[in-house]
């Protein structure tokens, strides 16, 4: 990032004609001024919502939700039909996972992926068929393979050799049948608009391509694991087709290579879609991305003369991540002069502790006072947190109305994926509650941390 001379400001962050307005890109479709200049969002006043449930506050939008999934699966359905296949659309279930968007997303035609023994425990909880399950990680123990096999998960995603010995030796037991596939590292990894290939990936998820052959030998000499195809997931927030073509392109070669031993029904290229969390994030739109993704698909089939298998993708942060908008309170705010310019932070009363993303990777975000709409010329911001750590920063660079004010409701936009669940009790900070608003109403969907929940480890205070 580079610094103009006059402004402590990096080159990318435009200054808005309005510091109110609310880009569509990166708002909820539902998110609106009042005629008072208050944010409504879902149909419900967001000071409504922070008198009601306090602040800092995780809103989701569940009619967003219910949009994009919707509209992936019809985005995918139709770019497979196109091409004589089928697709079918998983929701990650680590970008935010409770029972209520297991629900709406099940109601919605989507099945749902899981990484650990916990969050397949939210799914079921949820009333999810575990047929329409997918069960990652790249060390599941013996208990949590167990638990999967004994419910029926749909698939399970094997990451190591020693996974599938684990595996074996538990189908072998009790007789059952599980469907399996092996996940791969294509060598490719997307970052946004550019993607890098090697060889040798450096990580730690996934088979090599060059050590899949002998593992999926093993899964298939194995009773009890039914091999269904190959995995793959080449990283997140991308926003083009390229990558998941040379990684589509890597995966098939295998893919042919193994039809040899036997049918290959299916081929999952895993999640990443990119949304927007600033005005200069532009996704490509999902229909365009669903149907560039599949005829890249069909195109490296057609090519190795095989036919087009069953396609999976896992999005997570597409689905979720614009539905989400946290509710902040100011607190104070301090100019600071910089050797070029002002910077004006913004402290509200959360932080890392409900949203680790900038601190923990440097992700960018939106804001806009909530409580009303001003006249006030835009000035540069950091909005920053309570916490005892400089790096605890909400939204890195934004322009806000010069006159904020404590007091001021803020709210920070595409905060669904991965924040809540990343959040952490840093300082002894409660987590916020999650709300969801649908059509003029609010509701609790998972309550927050009271000042009892924090003190009720510390095995030293006697309640
Ligand atoms: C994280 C992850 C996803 C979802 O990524 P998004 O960027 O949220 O779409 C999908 N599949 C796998 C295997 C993942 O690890």
């Amino acid at each position: 990032m580079h610094s103009t001379a006059s402004s402590p400001a990096p080159e990318w962050l435009v200054v808005p004609d309005d510091a109110n307005d609310l880009v569509p890109s990166v708002w909820p479709v539902s998110a609106r001024r009042a005629d008072d200049g208050e944010l409504f969002i879902g149909g419900v006043s967001a000071g409504d919502l922070a008198r009601e449930y306090g602040t800092p506050l995780q809103v989701l939008d569940e009619a967003e939700v219910r949009r994009r999934a919707a509209g992936l699966r019809g985005a995918f359905d139709a770019a497979a039909a196109a091409h004589g296949t089928t697709a079918r659309i998983y929701y990650a279930g680590k970008a935010l996972l409770n029972t209520s968007i297991v629900r709406w997303v099940r109601e919605e035609g989507l099945n749902v992926d899981v990484c650990t023994g916990g969050e397949l425990e939210v799914a079921l909880a949820a009333g999810a068929d575990a047929a329409n399950l997918g069960f990652h990680g790249n060390n599941k123990s013996a208990a949590e393979l167990e638990r999967a096999v004994e419910v029926g998960v749909g698939t399970i995603i094997i990451d190591s050799t020693i996974e599938i010995q684990r595996l074996a030796e538990i189908v072998v037991r009790t007789g059952a049948q599980q469907r399996v596939m092996l996940r791969v590292n294509s060598g490719v990894h997307a970052e946004t608009h550019d993607f890098l290939a090697t060889a040798h990936e450096d990580q730690k998820f996934g088979f090599p391509l060059t050590e899949a052959p002998a593992a999926v030998a093993r899964i298939r000499e194995t009773p009890g694991l039914v091999f269904t195809g190959l995995h793959c997931h080449i990283g997140s927030q991308i926003f083009g087709v390229a990558g998941f073509r040379e990684s589509a392109a890597r995966v098939l070669d295998l893919h042919q290579q193994l039809l040899a031993g036997g049918d290959i029904p299916q081929l999952n290229l895993g999640g990443g879609f990119g949304i927007a969390y600033t005005r200069v994030d532009d996704p490509v739109p999902i229909t365009e991305l669903a149907d560039g993704i599949v005829a890249a698909v069909a195109e490296e089939c057609a090519r190795r003369g095989i036919s087009v298998p069953a396609l999976a993708f896992e999005p997570g942060r597409a689905i979720i991540g614009n539905a989400g908008v946290t509710l902040y309170e100011v607190g104070t705010t301090k100019d600071v002069a910089l050797g070029v310019g002002t910077r004006c932070y913004v402290s509200v009363d959360g932080g890392m502790s409900d949203n680790a993303r900038p601190a923990l990777y440097g992700a960018q975000y939106s804001a806009r006072i909530a409580s009303r709409t001003s006249a006030a010329d835009p000035v540069l911001v950091r909005v920053v947190g309570k916490h005892c750590e400089s790096g605890d920063i909400v939204v890195d660079h934004e322009h806000l109305p010069g006159d904020v004010a404590p007091g001021d409701l803020l709210a920070v936009a595409a905060t669904g994926a991965y924040c809540a669940p990343l959040s952490s009790n840093y300082n002894h900070v409660p987590r916020p509650p999650i709300v969801a608003v649908r059509d003029g109403a609010s509701r609790v969907i998972v309550r927050g941390e009271s000042m009892r929940d924090l003190l009720a480890r510390d095995a030293g205070i006697t309640q």
